[in-house]
């Protein structure tokens, strides 16, 4: 017998009941699959450690029906094999079921290279986000507000194809789809290949998925997903690692806006960024970059963001190893001020 759904926080700023069925039996397994039949698209989401990349593992895959049933379904990859999975994974697979995601690139580097399974007809909601600016008039201010603060260097920054992508809950609260105030809780993602999984994970799981399935219906309603094109760019956004893992630097929140530009039929004028392995125009790259690019493809050629990108990357690098020092320092001063207590020197 199916167990009970468990209802969330969240449930209470909802118009919908917000249901999860953690699904780690083969009964809540083959219940799940069995009550998935038929979903023509489905919201989802991975959690676990370094996913997609060099050493990732998969630890909880969420599936939200868009339309059929308000349940969200979380399966969880530690208690099944490969082969217990393969009836989820032909739903994955599944060229008739549209998967909505936020952010598909690991999820599909993961499931690929850690599962042998590849994920089929993606929409990505990410991509969306960056039409929606577009849509809806935000221009150069809004992009650099963006930009700052991430260690984007200036030139970067001036050149208009560099598009900051934006998260998932920062886009919830953009667009405004939540009735109410989001709940804070984070969860630990240090912790995601331990078990048993803790309320907070449960419910973090669980709350990416409703988030893509809210933000889903809004982009629809305001007619930021074109249909004809949005699929085919998400697959080829989400494919690019397909021949293997990226190394935990070469990942990036940077996007050159021409990716979005319709290519059909122009062979010639896009090349290959060496980087991050996406077709793009002359103008997303600086002229030897292109030059390098078509004359020796796979040996250099970087586009304009991946550039920035190795900018950013040191950016935070540098600004996480003065928060280390401040922090050794705090507890060197914390340590220096209880000693001079106990011997009951003046401070
Ligand atoms: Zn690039």
């Amino acid at each position: 017998m199916i167990p009970s759904p468990v209802s969330f926080p969240l449930a209470a700023t909802m118009s919908t009941p917000h249901e999860v069925l953690l699904c780690d039996t083969v009964q809540t397994l083959a219940n799940a699959i069995e009550r998935l039949r038929g979903v023509t698209s489905i919201g989802m989401d991975c959690e676990g450690q370094n996913l997609g990349i060099t050493g990732g593992s998969l630890s909880i895959l969420a599936l939200r029906p868009i339309g059929k049933d308000e349940t969200t379904y979380l399966f969880d990859f530690l208690y099944f094999s490969d082969a217990e999975l393969r009836p989820l994974f032909d739903i994955l697979e599944d060229e008739a079921i549209l998967k909505l995601v936020w952010d598909g690139r690991q999820d599909f580097s993961e499931l690929i290279h850690g599962h042998n399974v590849e994920l089929r007809n993606v929409l990505d909601l990410q991509l969306a986000d960056i039409i929606s600016r577009i849509m809806r008039g935000l221009g150069h201010v809004d992009r650099m507000k963006r930009l700052k603060g991430c260690g984007c260097p200036a030139w970067a920054i001036k050149n208009p194809s560099v598009q900051r992508l934006g998260w998932l809950k920062g886009a919830v609260d953009e667009h405004s789809v939540l009735p109410g105030p989001m709940t804070k809780e984070k969860a630990d993602h240090d912790k995601w290949l331990l078990r048993p999984l803790s309320p907070t994970q449960i419910e973090y799981a669980a709350r990416d998925v409703l988030f893509i399935d809210l933000l889903y219906r809004h982009f629809i309603a305001h007619n930021y997903i074109d249909m004809q094109t949005l699929p085919a760019l998400s697959m080829e956004y989400v494919t690019a690692r397909r021949e293997r893992r990226a190394g935990a630097t070469e990942t990036h929140g940077l996007l050159p806006i021409c990716f979005l530009e319709n290519r059909s039929g122009k062979n010639g004028e896009f090349t290959k960024c060496y980087a991050c392995w996406r077709y793009l125009p002359k103008r997303a790259f600086m002229d030897d970059q292109w030059d390098t690019a078509v004359r020796m493809p796979g040996a250099g050629g970087r586009c304009i963001s991946c550039f920035a990108r190795a900018r950013c990357n040191a950016f935070m690098k540098r600004a996480h190893c003065r928060y280390e020092k401040r922090q050794k320092d705090k507890g060197e001063t914390e340590e220096k001020k209880q000693k001079q207590e106990r011997d009951g020197l003046p401070k």
